[in-house]
This record gives C-alpha cells, structure tokens and sequence, in this order.
C-alpha cells in the first residue's frame, strides 16, 4: 500500500443504512483511509487536467448485465452530455474498447476491487499528475451487493434485485401489487465521479448539487421523480466552467431545452 501517492483520493459511493432513502459518496485516500472533508487542506482540490485539455475519450471495458448495453450508453451519455454542454470540454465515446481513452468504466464482479465492501457501489479518482488511476471510473457489479443499476434509479420488481428471496411476479398480500425495490440512479453516479474525475471535491451546502455529498432515491411511492439534472448555477457548474471553460449561450440554452425533455419516459422504449 505504502506505493501509493497521498494524492490519489477517490471518492466512493456508499448505502446509508441508517437512512434507505440516501446514498453516501465518501472520499478515501488509495490505502483506504477515509478522507476528512476539512483536513484535505484546502476548499478545492489541488489539481486539474491541464487548460488545453478539452476533448475526454471513453469506454466501456465491460457492462453490466442489469440494463441493455443500449440502455448503459444512453445513461452514460446524459451524464457526459450534461457536463459537455455547459463547459467547452468534449466527450467522446470510444467504441472500440482496445484503445486507450482518458476514462474508463469499468464493472467489477469482485468484491476485493472495493476493499471487500459490499456497501460500496461505485469510485472514481480524484485527477492527479501522473496518477494511473486518472479516468478510472468503477462500478460494484459483484453479486454478494445486489446492486440493480437503472438509468434513473426507478424502483424494479424485487427478483430483479435479489432473487434469492423474492421471485418473478411476487406481489404484496396486503396491496396484491408487485413488490418493487430500489435501483441505482447510474446517470446521476456517472455525473458526480465524473465531476471527481475533473478534479472537483464535494459540495457540502448546496443540497441538489451533483457534487453534494450524498443522493436520494429518484422515486417515492414507487414514482420516479423527474427532476435529475441539477442547474446548480450557484455551485459545480461554475466550478467547472472556471477550470474548464463555459459553453456557448446556444449550447447552454440547447441544453436547458434538452434537460426539460429528458424524462423516464426518454428510456421507456428501451425497458
Ligand atoms: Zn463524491
């Protein structure tokens, strides 16, 4: 462990138990330990990717089984797509996964991968000079967590999430509906690691920032709720856009239409 650099810090996203409407993004330094918001030493992270840096490759390594590979490229771009629109960064996807890009997302069936955690379900690398982790974004996909990743985190019939103990078509007795559980809201992930690929820390004020430090389910009620992008003009956005340029007032106004229209409904055709 003692190989590691103090600047690899990666922030991990964990389920808060005490509260099952939350998810918990921590920050741990690469041997584990987890990161102080306060002593990190300064408001912001130290680094970012160099100025001229403006066009970002990625890929996928592999997929999981939980959405279509379809289903997993739509969600990823929403998240990238987002971001690229109100900054001057460019994101492309790479289709080939055999050559190099600058992100990867990778989802990992074993356990060990997340220092044997079944409670963390993705981390991301904080940018660092010369880091290897750099653009590495990884996904828990091991069967022990049970995670189930859909684009919005929509609930999902519960064998889908653990069919162990439930099985296709059980409904409540006392409702006679199908019991559903939580999923995974896989493009709000994306866009908070992302948003630590870039080089941003958390944001601990603004509630509906991507970058705060923890995400409530997407649904109540068995109901998704629409909202999933986040204008924090006050908060990451600015961040990035000072770092990393901001788009022009025609994208930015493409965006604001484009977010209005992204719904559940965007994904049904592909459920
Ligand atoms: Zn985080």
């Amino acid at each position: 462990m003692s190989n590691f650099s103090s600047d690899q810090v990666r922030c991990s996203l964990v389920q808060d138990h005490s509260k099952n409407n939350s998810i918990n993004y921590i920050l741990t330094r690469a041997d584990g330990t987890i990161v102080n918001e306060i002593n990190i030493g300064q408001e912001e992270w130290k680094y970012r990717y160099p100025p001229e840096k403006k066009l970002f490759s990625w890929k996928f390594i592999d997929h999981t089984p939980d959405m279509r590979i379809k289903v997993q490229l739509r969600a990823f771009q929403e998240a990238f797509n987002s971001i690229e629109k109100v900054t001057k960064l460019k994101i492309d996807f790479q289709k080939d996964y055999t050559k190099q890009t600058d992100i990867t997302v990778e989802w990992l069936e074993s356990i060990e991968s997340f220092d044997n955690k079944l409670s963390v379900l993705a981390h991301a690398w904080l940018y660092s000079p010369n880091s290897r982790k750099n653009g590495v974004m990884e996904f828990n996909d091991s069967p022990e967590s049970k995670w189930f990743f859909t684009p919005l985190g929509w609930p999902v019939p519960a064998y889908r999430v653990d069919n162990v103990n439930y099985h296709k078509g059980q409904t409540d007795p006392r409702t006679g509906k199908l019991v559903m559980l939580a999923s995974q809201p896989t493009v709000k992930i994306v866009m908070h690691e992302f948003g630590h690929v870039l080089g941003l820390r958390h944001d601990l004020i603004h509630k509906d920032s991507m970058m705060f430090p923890s995400v409530s389910r997407t649904y109540k009620n068995n109901k998704v709720i629409k909202k999933i992008f986040y204008w924090d003009s006050v908060s990451s956005i600015p961040r990035l856009t000072q770092d990393y340029g901001t788009a022009g007032i025609l994208a930015r106004i493409m965006d604001r239409w484009r977010s209005r229209r992204v719904r559940e409904s965007t994904y049904k055709r592909y459920a």
